[in-house]
């Protein structure tokens, strides 16, 4: 028996000891801090010292130094008892200044008694540590004490927060040790399974699980504890269960971590899941059947025949709608019998010839099973089949489930029913219901639709005859093409054909038929593709032209269609038929914008016509002349080209500075007989519109190349000649061979180049620059025209292969009077110069501007100051006479 002194600052901890020392047959005494403990060694001498490190006042290690610097007392045996996550430093400084043991609390009695006992019977020979050893000691360890201190009193509290958390978690909190008993179980896992924590603690952790669960469940977690995770969420969620008390499964989460405390192995958060999960399936059953209605719905859009739509709808509610099967029956009211016109799902089981069956069967007991669904007409549910009677199974294997008839309604009349099956009891809840009635309902109208437009497409909406769009349909597709049109203009044109009553008397009916269809024929050709075509009486047709551009387009299309339709003569029956016809045109929006008014102007329009010599007439007289005005005007341009009426003059391009001629613009001209010259403002966009503008095109270069060879043929020296091209040349895929040909006099010739306007080349920027490099290749230049009208961007503008910039009349016009305009063209004029290209200034007509353009070193300028466009015999006379150069 020995006196052992027991020093710790926390009572319960000496106590412990004590009593455990007690029991051993020892004497303890005890101290709570090192200076106690130093007065209690000198008074009762105690054989052995257990000592606490972390103490206030004055901590283990301190204790120890001034009891080895006391002689008398210098040799007591000292164990240190210190908590787990200090053990390491302990160590070390323990034997430092002499101390036998290092204990870690929490300890087991058995282990610290062994200690004792051991320390007792062979003491060992302390010799005490050097002061200096002690003193760093001592710093380092006031300095790892204070650290310490406050840790455990953070953990402290971090205990008390945590336990706190358990209690009050609205997650269960479960802890079990490692025979996974339960250890822990707070107040949520109370409520979640119905027990009380008095009751499971101790208990094994099956308890709380499924039977069938209790092995997959306890191996998962020890599989888990197998490993170095400390934390993680258990399997898949779905899949695990929880077992109220009442015996009553449900679904969990679980969390599950490793537990560092002593005594617990793990500790899972569980979250009931049941409400969540049924919430999801209900949502996602929901979207299934709403999937189903929308499907169903563009079913009902696309299709045109009934049969389709019912198998479709079928196989949708199947495929898309999760139903087990899916039928229609539908009603033969002069049988008074259901048949079954649809099926899907389950194919091979023999249900549907069972029901096909019974439906044949017309028995009592069929009339009672769908009565109720047909008479009402309600929907039928059958939350049970199997429980049931008279609704119940129809074919001897055991049909499970529930099941909804449908019924199908037109017009207050049940034409039939649409059947779902769910393999699940009490499938059908009220928000389902509501949208499968929806369902019922959109088929339904589907089914009225078909019939009506079944009855509509085959009676009413086209001409047998000629199987064009009649008079109904044509009214309809107007009435939509004008709300459509938004700003575009349309055309309504009436087309009469010209004494066909008297064709049909002489030749009969036969031949008027062939008539009429092949005038249906030519006109359907001519109108093209993207007009309506109708016949909307006997020898009346009608067109529809949307999306009209200009006026004069449709003007121009009318009359050559004309032509085509009805210029040539038609073989009918061996014999050849001259037809023609009045046409009266409107346009919407001016001469109407309802179909009504539309339709009552065109018409007046035919009227006219039948009564003038006039074939096409628009409701507005001024749309007639313009049209009669266009079609001479291109007729006479045509024959002007032929003729050779047109003619190039040339403008001069001088220097800035020394007025010389540098270069020529060929400009065309109408030289019209008894009319004088017509400039190209008047005719140049007709001849865009119609296409001969390539003919022009083609022409000018020709006529410019023979000029310019002409001149240097005078011995002249020939200044450059710059041509305008225009969009429909440019755009060519051929342009570049076209222009090399074109230039070609006798062989070969440099001395022409073109002008091209900005906006155009930016058209499609890629495709021209390819082919303006081709041309430079060939020696052509390339001025850009009116420049500074459109948008170029700089990096577009240094990539073209253009040699000259020519800044456009209305910038050089007003740029003495309007500063930014002068800021422009001086910009301008840098810039070009910056991408090494020359600028000529357009339109210059006034001394002041040509000594602005100095002033801003313009290269060369062009306009009445210096002259205007002269005949090639005019310009001749202001070049002067020298070597011929390219
Ligand atoms: P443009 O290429 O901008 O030609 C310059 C126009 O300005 C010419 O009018 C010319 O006579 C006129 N002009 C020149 N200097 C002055 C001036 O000091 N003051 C005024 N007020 N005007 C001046 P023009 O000959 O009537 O030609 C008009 C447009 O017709 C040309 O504009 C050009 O785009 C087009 N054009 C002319 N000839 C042809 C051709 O052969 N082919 C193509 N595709 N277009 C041509
Ligand atoms: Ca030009
Ligand atoms: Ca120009």
């Amino acid at each position: 028996m020995a006196t052992v002194l027991v020093v710790d600052d926390h009572a319960p901890n000496r106590e412990l000891i004590a009593t455990l020392l007690r029991y051993a047959g020892h004497d303890p005494i005890e101290a709570a801090d090192g200076e106690e403990a130093l007065a209690s060694v000198r008074a009762h001498r105690p054989g052995l010292v257990i000592c606490d490190v972390l103490m206030p006042t004055m901590d283990g290690y301190e204790f120890v130094r001034r009891l080895r610097a006391e002689p008398e007392i210098a040799a007591t045996e000292v164990i240190f008892y210190t908590a787990t996550f200090y053990e390491h430093e302990a160590r070390g400084l323990a034997n430092a200044c002499g101390v036998s043991r290092v204990l870690t609390k929490p300890c087991e009695p058995q282990e610290i008694l062994r200690a004792v006992e051991q320390v007792l019977a062979q003491p060992s020979a302390v010799e005490p540590p050097t002061e200096a050893v002690v003193d760093f000691d001592r710093e380092h360890l006031r300095l790892l004490t204070d650290k310490l201190l406050a840790k455990v009193n953070e953990l402290e509290t971090a205990n008390q927060r945590l336990a706190g958390l358990v209690e009050s978690a609205m997650d269960a909190i479960i802890a079990v040790d490692q025979q996974l008993r339960i250890v822990l179980f707070n107040p949520a896992a109370e409520q979640m399974f119905g027990y009380r924590a008095a009751e499971v603690e101790g208990q094994p952790l099956d308890l709380l699980l499924p039977q069938r669960f209790r092995a997959t469940h306890g191996a998962q977690v020890r599989s888990f504890g197998a490993t170095n995770v400390t934390r993680r969420i258990m399997g898949d969620l779905r899949s695990v269960k929880g077992l109220r008390k009442n015996g009553e499964e449900f679904p969990l989460e679980v969390s599950i971590s490793q537990s560092a405390s002593q005594g617990l192995r793990y500790t899972a958060i569980l979250r009931d899941i049941s409400a969540r999960q049924q919430a999801e399936r209900r949502i996602e059953r929901l979207h299934r059947v709403a999937t189903v209605l929308s499907d169903v719905n563009s079913l009902i859009v696309r299709v045109r025949e009934r049969d389709e739509l019912f198998r479709e709808a079928c196989r949708i509610a199947v495929q898309v709608g999760g139903f087990s099967r899916a039928w229609i029956g539908l009603i033969d009211r002069s049988a008074l019998q259901l048949c079954l016109v649809a099926s899907a799902g389950a194919p091979q089981d023999g249900y549907f010839e069972a029901l096909e069956a019974l439906l044949a069967q017309r028995s009592a007991a069929v009339v009672a099973r769908f009565d109720t669904a047909l008479a009402l007409p309600q929907p039928v549910i059958v939350q049970d089949r199997a429980q049931t009677p008279g609704l119940g199974p129809i074919t001897s294997t055991a049909e499970t489930g529930a099941q909804v008839w449908l019924p199908l309604v037109v017009a207050g009349q049940t034409l039939g029913v649409l059947a779902l099956h769910a393999d699940r009891v009490d499938f059908f809840d009220d928000d389902e219901m509501k949208l499968l009635k929806e369902l019922a309902g959109d088929m339904s109208f589907a089914l009225a639709h078909i019939a009506q437009e079944e009855r509509l497409n085959y009676l009413a909406y086209y001409d047998s005859l000629t199987g064009l769009a009649n008079g109904t349909l044509f009214n309809e597709r107007l009435g939509q093409l004008i709300n459509a049109a938004g700003s575009h203009k349309l055309a309504l044109a009436l087309i009469d054909l010209v004494r066909f009553k008297t064709i049909n008397d002489t030749l009969g009916r036969h031949a008027g038929d062939v008539l009429l269809k092949r005038v249906a024929e030519r006109l359907e050709r001519c109108v093209g593709h993207r007009a309506h075509l109708a016949r909307i009486g006997a020898d009346h047709f009608a067109v529809v032209f949307p999306e009209i551009r200009t006026e004069n387009e449709l003007a121009r299309m009318f009359a050559a269609q004309y032509q085509h339709c009805f210029g040539v003569p038609l073989q009918i029956d061996g014999e050849e038929l001259r037809v023609s016809a009045k046409v009266g045109i409107a346009l919407y929006p001016n001469d109407g914008s309802n179909v009504e008014t539309l339709y009552r102007n065109a018409e007046a329009a035919v009227k006219k016509a039948k009564a003038s010599s006039e074939t096409v007439l628009f409701y507005n007289p001024k749309m007639t002349e313009l049209v009669a005005e266009r079609l001479a005007l291109e007729n006479q341009l045509r024959r002007a080209m032929e003729r050779g009426e047109l003619v190039l003059h040339y403008q001069p391009k001088v220097d800035v500075n020394t007025r010389r001629i540098e270069g020529v613009e060929a400009l065309v001209r109408w030289s019209r007989p008894e009319a004088g010259l017509v400039y190209p403002g008047k005719f140049i966009p007709l001849m865009e519109e119609t296409g001969l503008i390539l003919a022009l095109g083609d022409w000018a270069l020709h006529r410019a190349a023979l000029d310019h060879q002409c001149w240097r043929q005078q011995g002249l020296l020939a200044p450059r000649i710059a041509v305008n091209v225009s969009a429909a040349q440019l755009h060519k895929h051929d342009f570049v061979a076209m222009v090399s040909q074109a230039l070609k006099v006798n062989g070969f010739s440099h001395g022409v180049d073109i002008e091209i306007t900005e906006s155009l080349i930016m058209e499609n920027v890629e495709d021209s620059v390819e082919k303006l490099q081709a041309l430079r290749a060939m020696g052509v230049n390339l001025s850009i025209d009116d420049f500074g009208t459109g948008y170029s961007s700089l990096a577009y503008l240094s990539r073209l292969p253009a040699q000259i910039l020519k800044i456009d009349r209305a910038f050089i016009m007003t740029m003495l009077t309007d500063p930014d305009n002068m800021t422009l063209v001086s910009t301008m004029i840098s810039l070009a110069h910056s991408l090494r290209m020359k600028v000529v200034a357009e339109g210059v007509e006034t001394e002041e501007e040509a000594n602005m353009l100095r002033r801003l070193h313009c290269d060369q300028m062009q306009g009445y100051l210096i002259s205007q466009a002269v005949s090639s015999e005019a310009l001749a006379m202001l070049l002067p006479q020298g070597v011929a150069r390219h």
